[in-house]
């Protein structure tokens, strides 16, 4: 269907103009605040929609509702009911992926087709996986003897309960799987939410929480609330009212968030940046592993957390690789998301661009080879052309630092020494994803179990899936999302211990 379509509709250019409301208690209410939020298309720097920031009395207000939901009808909601509720809004978000998606391009710049494979697809999926969570979520039952109890008859159990009030905070890089990625499993785990979307992508999320009204769920189970990190989103961390803070974004703000959690100790889970590498050996396969290694980079235009942007390549096939490299980045055609052809949208942001360009041209000063693209092109928009840097060494910023751009850093290990390639792997203070690609399933596994990352993939590159947990090791996150794990992240265990008196005939 994103074909089809080569401009906004005006259906979405009427929903742009609209005097923009924040969701609270079930109601569009308007933001007490006068601070303005101006929306950037990226890839014509035109500004697409205005709103005002939510006040932190709006903020108070959307955490009462959520707490009252929780004391009210949703506390009380059976799991199977909540789970009609998630499958209804699973239903909701296919049948909008056309809005949605448009919002997405709009708002993010990557390109239609992207924007509308994850929500036709993905994101409604991860709804439906979580949804079936709800009629599953179980204690156990122990068989324990409390010290000095042993006179006496027990039973012992545990409840899972939904961890409470819920805060999340997410980037702007991937609207639509971010917003589901916090809400799904809260949702399932019977917790309630306060949303504060990026200020720079705040649209998705006012039509997400439509769908959410529309879904029928109560009022106050999710609430929206828009603003920037410095007030809004600071609040968040620090409201007393909110159980735990769910937070998606760079490594400097979530330290920040921990920091403003620990007054009151609330829970808090940080997805966060990541360096992540690509490990090539010389029998891996080479036409597959040469068009992959460029996606894994350029994929959302570098500004996705998992991106492989370290590129390890085994000496002995460095150079052929890399004239492969160099024909694979010649695919991705730079563009705005609603042309035909665009693979690859630009960078959010003129500071994002400027910080792009910065990595650019410091890796060049300091000896690294460019070996395609790292020009900007001229005109309206934010884009930088995908960049491929040679002969990069470990001490250069470039290889060790997170750009969140579509610039890919290659560098060559000799093929008997991987503990000097580890080594090089795992020095960076990041620890997301990464990937091995080799035909050897001994040296695949090996290097597998070696790489200090939450998830690496064996001749694939963020291959994420519902069921996977996914998340970060060292200053790439606390926690995991997706899979069983990302739903016990919004539950907490109680122990039930209950004496039954004097053991039958004792
Ligand atoms: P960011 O950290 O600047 O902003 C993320 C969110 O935090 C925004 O909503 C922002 O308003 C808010 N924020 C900013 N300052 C805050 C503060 N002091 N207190 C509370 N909230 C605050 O990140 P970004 O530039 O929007 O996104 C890019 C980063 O996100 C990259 O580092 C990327 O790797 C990371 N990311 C990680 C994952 C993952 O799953 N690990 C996924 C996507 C993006």
């Amino acid at each position: 269907m994103s074909g089809l379509i080569t401009e906004p509709t005006d259906d979405i250019r009427r929903f742009m103009a609209r005097d923009h409301r924040l969701f609270i208690d079930g109601l569009w209410v308007a933001p007490g605040s006068n601070r303005l939020i101006e929306v950037e298309n990226p890839s014509t720097e035109e500004v697409i929609a205005r709103l005002h920031s939510a006040s932190l009395a709006d903020l108070d207000r959307a955490v009462a509702a959520a707490r009252g939901a929780l004391d009210g009808p949703w506390g009380r909601m059976p799991p199977a009911a909540r789970a009609k509720l998630m499958y209804r809004l699973a239903g909701l978000m296919e049948a909008a992926a056309l809005d949605l998606g448009q919002l997405s391009t709009l708002e993010n710049g990557m390109p239609l087709w992207m924007s509308m494979d994850k929500l036709a697809a993905f994101c409604p999926e991860l709804v439906r996986y979580y949804a079936g969570w709800c009629t599953k979520v179980t204690g156990d039952t122990l068989p324990a003897v409390p010290l000095r109890g042993e006179g006496d008859d027990w039973l012992v159990y545990t409840l899972k309960q939904p961890v409470g009030v819920v805060g999340a905070i997410i980037p702007w890089n991937a609207p639509a799987s971010m917003i589901t990625l916090k809400a799904a499993p809260a949702l399932a785990a019977g917790c309630t939410m306060v949303l504060k979307p990026a200020e720079m992508t705040p649209l998705l999320a006012i039509r997400f929480t439509e769908l959410i009204e529309e879904a029928g769920f109560p009022a106050g189970v999710f609430n929206l609330v828009q603003g920037y990190g410095d007030d809004i989103g600071d609040g968040i961390a620090r409201h007393p009212g909110i159980d735990k803070v769910a937070f998606t974004g760079s490594t400097a703000v979530g330290k920040a968030i921990v920091r403003a959690a620990a007054d009151d100790l609330k829970r808090v889970s940080l997805e966060l940046g990541g360096k992540s590498p690509f490990i090539v050996c010389a029998d891996a396969d080479l036409d597959v592993a040469a068009p992959s290694a460029a996606a894994a980079c350029f994929f959302l235009s570098g500004q996705n957390c998992m991106a492989g942007t370290r590129l390890f390549v085994e000496e002995s096939i460095a150079e052929e690789f890399e004239e492969r490299l160099v024909a694979a980045a010649a695919t991705f055609t730079l563009g705005d998301g609603f042309a035909p052809g665009t693979m690859i949208g630009p960078v959010i942001s003129a500071k994002q661009l400027a910080r792009v360009k910065g990595f650019i041209d410091e890796a060049e000063s300091v000896g690294a080879r460019r070996i395609f693209g790292g020009n900007v092109p001229g005109g309206k928009g934010h884009f930088v052309e995908p960049t491929v840097f040679a002969d990069v060494t470990p001490d250069m910023r470039l290889a060790r630092e997170e750009v969140f751009g579509p610039v890919l850093a290659v560098q060559r290990f000799s093929q008997d020494n991987e503990r000097e390639l580890l080594a090089r792997v795992n020095g960076t203070t990041y620890g997301l994803s990464g990937s091995v690609w080799t035909r050897d399933i001994g040296r695949a596994l090996r290097l597998a179990k070696h790489v200090d990352s939450g998830q690496v993939g064996v001749n694939a590159h963020a291959a994420v899936s519902p069921e996977t947990p996914f998340g970060g090791n060292k200053q790439s996150g606390w926690g995991r999302e997706f899979g069983r794990e990302g739903l016990d992240a919004y539950l907490k265990t109680k122990a039930v211990s209950v004496n039954l008196g004097p053991h039958l005939g004792g």
